[in-house]
């Protein structure tokens, strides 16, 4: 009497489609953020901006302004711009992280 085999190979797992990641596509500008990338001089930050950290980054430019930076992050559209304020000047400029997208 031959024994029976019954050593069944191990199935190898099933094989899990890994998504790709996809290119986040870029969220539109919200009307706020359009409006401060076309008067980025003001120092109020428009309702939608929330302060990202309390400390702002004091550094100096290559011409040795010292100047602040404060990072903000739209609720809305998630735009990140930073505050740049120097010294001796009477306005700041607001600089978006990257390009906005209409
Ligand atoms: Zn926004």
């Amino acid at each position: 009497m031959a024994g029976m085999e019954s050593a069944v190979p191990p199935s190898p797992p099933p094989v899990q489609p890994v998504p790709a990641p996809s290119a986040t596509p870029a969220t539109p500008a919200c009307e706020r953020c359009l409006a401060l990338a076309a008067d980025p001089r003001r120092r109020e930050p428009p309702s939608c901006l929330a302060l990202r950290g309390t400390v702002p980054l004091v550094s100096q430019s290559a011409a040795g302004v010292p100047f602040s930076m404060l990072t903000f992050a739209c609720r809305d559209c998630g735009t990140v711009w930073r505050l740049y304020d120097r010294a001796n000047e009477l306005f700041v400029s607001w600089v978006p992280e990257r390009p906005l997208v209409r």
